[in-house]
């Protein structure tokens, strides 16, 4: 029997969008920024300003059925692994590991390493 199917569990990571993280390792060590999207099957995080990558685009090329009118090199932000990144604690002001915790409320919350405080994620939006 073939046991080879793609797993389709989806690994919950602990940072989301909005998230304060600071890069701990490779060539942007050091940065801080804010996550801006979460790739939970890749197990990948994209930073604000974090792991710039220049693209290359030629005037008339065609990315994505779109067609790219004006060429040249565009800057985008490419992911990162999440093992990189850690989250920086609002309460404290320094990169944590975290742990699990369940609220009073039944909720589930982040706790700071270093200061035992909850980390209480301030959404953006709700659609996340
Ligand atoms: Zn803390």
């Amino acid at each position: 029997m073939l046991r080879n199917k793609e797993q389709t569990k989806r690994r919950w990571l602990d940072l989301a969008p909005g998230d304060p993280v600071i890069v701990v390792t490779g060539k942007d060590k050091g940065k801080q920024g804010e996550v801006l999207r979460t790739i939970p099957d890749k197990h990948k995080i994209v930073v604000k300003g974090v792991n710039i990558l220049k693209r290359h685009t030629k005037a008339g090329a065609q990315r994505g059925g779109v067609t790219v009118a004006q060429g040249g090199v565009i800057d985008f932000e490419a992911a990162l692994d999440y093992s990189n990144v850690m989250l920086v604690c609002p309460s404290c002001s320094r990169p944590t590991r975290t742990k699990h915790t369940v609220l009073e409320s039944g909720a589930r919350a982040l706790v700071c390493r270093h200061c035992g405080e909850p980390y209480e994620r301030v959404r953006k939006t709700e659609a996340q």
